[in-house]
């Protein structure tokens, strides 16, 4: 039977249960197989009653002595059991009528639940149980039983009852699961079969090491990460490979432009500076699309590195687009970019949604016509924008767009059989294993050197009942001339309801700091006044700014060592860090507050914690990952890409590293395989790869 059969062909699957697994991503008989169980349950033995402990989970068969409906605040149904060498009471909170019935005295129950110290002795809550007829020895389990992680309407019964056919359908060989790591890799680390692995992970034998189950350590499960890890390594690469075998237009001399850009700069770039542009130089210079993407903590240097990129282009002719993905993102690099380029003779074009009527039209002609460098939002990716003749797109903050995005730009910039050189620009530093997946087949270029005389930001976290500290300490610091950035941040709330808040505290402070020129800025501000705002503060004008996350990235003003973060103990660490990466730009010491308020929670505590121990944005990132997840790290969880059934980063990074050979090989000797691999592990993600 093909592994794609329908579920409905299984018995006890009508279209009800169906669409309710369907609502899980299992449409077919083998997906069941790859709904893997959360946890075991060992009913392969009876506890003696009398043995029992509170806080384990066990089996256990006596006699009933004693049932009672108990009308307490609500209505109970209350059994004793007993086997002889003790007595447990099994409480149920919902029950129907018959189920009194059931247990009148002296039938044999056989009961499995969390064992737990009741007013009388030990109990259960709402044991599973069946009553056994008198008599008939009823053999006990000779597995483990795995409990599926589920949905509504479909209780633990019903998985048993599929995962039964299906893993009975396998067993048999009737099930075509095909194999598809290679033999190699499968001696190499002593792996399962697919099939011994899932027939291990559903119903493992009573000697199975749970921990390990638990924890998805055993082999039969890593051996489905591997899998995993695998199949979305290749379908990136393959994906990139097909890219990079267009054509693209070579750029090699370095023109006029970027030496006086070079000579005009305030600064020396950095050696690693340096280095990755003449990485991206090398790959300019080919006839196929560059792919490569740029990374480097916050505060590095990128911007330098991208408009050198930018230059060497709009030098050859050829044009460039820059998008990011929000309005603000945006208009920091239109800002940036317009005074580095504008004294080159260079005035970049501006395009986002917003840019309407005569102004757009104005816009769309300069982009079909003599625009040297566009800069804009995902409105550059719609319909109706036609480049004269791009030659590289610059995208920042890639996480934040999903990779279906980037290609769809990638199709726009098409210009006759030519592609566009890409650039991929990240601000947030991506774990090895996240590159190693999410980014598989890119080239990779790292900053890993921040520009000379940055002295390493302080940072303490702070509860709010000592917020008048906080709040002296400001004064400190701007009656020395420094500035300082107070951001208000509510996790999920409307622009609105942020803009009050940081009112708020504006007014709050003003009160309390009448000494000190204070500025608001927030997202529900028009873009002349946030400018304004903004304008001053750089210029000094302004000692304190207060702001929501709206200052997140791009922000720039060396002059500011101090940042408080109001709740930050709700914020993620990659946000944090962001807004943190703020200060720390010049030569004066910097530090940052994390005003939380108590009490912390465990995973608040370890990210404030992390915090504190380090500036370091790849360690930060490390700890993203695992507290977090991939989804939530790149920022794709909503685009459904780059979410694992079984592999997880953190936990799986050792398997990373036996991927690259063996993708290398599938890729160069079994295309069908990996077709198939794509298939099984990457499904639905993979629709905007079919290229
Ligand atoms: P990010 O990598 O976070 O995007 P930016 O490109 O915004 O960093 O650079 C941060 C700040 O450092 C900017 O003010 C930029 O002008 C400055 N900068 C960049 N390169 C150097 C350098 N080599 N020496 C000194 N300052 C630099
Ligand atoms: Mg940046």
């Amino acid at each position: 039977m093909p592994a794609d059969k329908p579920l409905t062909d299984l018995q006890g699957v009508g279209p009800r249960v169906a669409q309710r697994l369907g609502g899980l991503g299992i449409h077919a008989i083998g997906d069941l197989l790859f709904h893997l169980p959360l946890r075991y349950e060992d009913r392969t033995r009876l506890y003696p009653i009398g043995g029992l402990r509170p806080g384990e989970r066990a089996l256990v068969e006596g006699v009933v002595e004693h049932a009672a409906l108990v009308r307490a605040r609500r209505a109970m149904l209350v059994v004793v059991l007993s086997d002889g060498t003790g007595r447990i009471t099994l409480r149920f909170f919902h029950f129907r009528a018959h189920q009194r019935q059931q247990f009148s005295r002296g039938t044999r129950v056989r009961c499995f639940g969390e064992v737990r110290a009741g007013y009388q002795g030990l109990e259960m809550v709402h044991p599973s149980y069946a009553r056994l007829a008198p008599g008939r020895d009823v053999p006990l389990a000779d597995r483990l039983t795995p409990v599926y992680p589920s949905t509504e309407g479909i209780g633990q019964a019903t998985w048993i009852r599929l995962t039964d056919q299906a893993l009975a359908a396998l067993r048999d060989g009737q099930l075509d699961l095909e194999e598809l790591l290679p033999g190699a890799m499968m001696r190499n680390l002593r792996l399962p079969t697919l099939a011994e692995a899932l027939d291990y992970i559903h119903r493992p034998p009573p000697a199975a090491d749970v921990a390990a189950l638990t924890s998805r350590e055993h082999p039969a499960q890593q051996r489905l990460a591997m899998e995993e890890l695998l199949a979305h390594n290749v379908s990136m690469q393959r994906l990139h490979r097909q890219q990079r075998e267009r054509s693209a237009q070579p750029i090699s001399a370095a023109g006029q432009l970027e030496r006086a850009f070079v000579d005009a700069l305030p600064f020396e770039l950095t050696a690693a500076q340096r280095r990755v542009s003449e990485e991206i130089f090398r790959d300019l210079s080919a006839s196929r699309p560059m792919l490569r993407l740029l990374h480097g903590d916050v505060g590095s240097g990128k911007t330098v590195v991208a408009a050198l990129a930018a230059l060497r282009v709009a030098g050859s002719d050829l044009q460039v687009a820059i998008v990011a993905p929000t309005e603000l993102l945006a208009e920091q690099h239109l800002r940036v970019f317009t005074d580095w380029l504008a004294p080159l003779g260079i005035d970049p074009v501006w395009l986002t949604s917003k840019v309407t009527g005569k102004p757009r039209q104005a816009a769309l002609d300069a982009i079909g016509g003599p625009a040297q460098v566009v800069i804009g939002t995902h409105a550059l990716m719609q319909e109706g924008v036609r480049f004269r003749q791009l030659g590289l797109v610059i995208v920042d903050e890639q996480h934040r767009f999903g990779v279906h995005q980037r290609m769809s730009l990638l199709e726009k910039s098409q210009a006759g059989q030519q592609q566009a050189h890409q650039l991929i620009m990240t601000a947030t530093p991506i774990p090895r294993t996240l590159a190693m997946t999410a980014y598989a087949g890119l080239e990779v270029s790292v900053i890993d050197e921040l520009p000379q005389g940055r002295l390493p930001v302080t940072t303490a976290a702070i509860s709010n009942q000592r917020r008048p500290e906080v709040v002296q300490r400001v004064a400190a610091a701007c009656g020395e001339g420094a500035q300082a950035y107070w951001v208000c941040t509510l996790v999920e709330e409307s622009d609105a309801i942020q803009a009050q808040a940081a009112e708020a505290v504006a007014e709050e402070l003003r009160k309390q700091l009448r000494d000190i020129s204070i500025g608001l800025v927030h997202g529900r501000m028009k873009a002349a006044d946030k400018h304004e705002v903004m304008a001053r503060f750089e210029a000094g004008a302004l000692q304190l700014l207060v702001a929501t996350t709206v200052i997140e990235v791009g922000v720039d003003v060396p002059n500011a060592s101090l940042m408080i973060i109001e709740n930050a103990e709700r914020l993620g660490l990659a946000q944090l860090h962001q807004l943190r990466g703020r200060v720390g730009r010049g030569a004066r010491q910097s530090s940052c507050v994390l005003l939380y308020t108590p009490p912390l929670g465990d995973l608040a505590r370890q990210r404030l914690d992390i915090l504190r121990q380090t500036n370091d944005g790849f360690r930060i990132a490390e700890k993203d990952l695992e507290l977090r997840g991939p989804g939530e790290v790149l920022g794709t969880r909503q685009t459904g890409a780059l979410q694992f059934r079984v592999a997880d980063l953190a936990r799986d990074a050792h398997l990373l590293r036996r991927i690259p050979p063996v993708a290398e090989s599938l890729l160069k000797h079994h295309p069908q395989q990996v077709d198939k691999l794509v298939r099984r592990w990457v499904g639905d993600a993979s629709r905007y790869m079919g290229v």
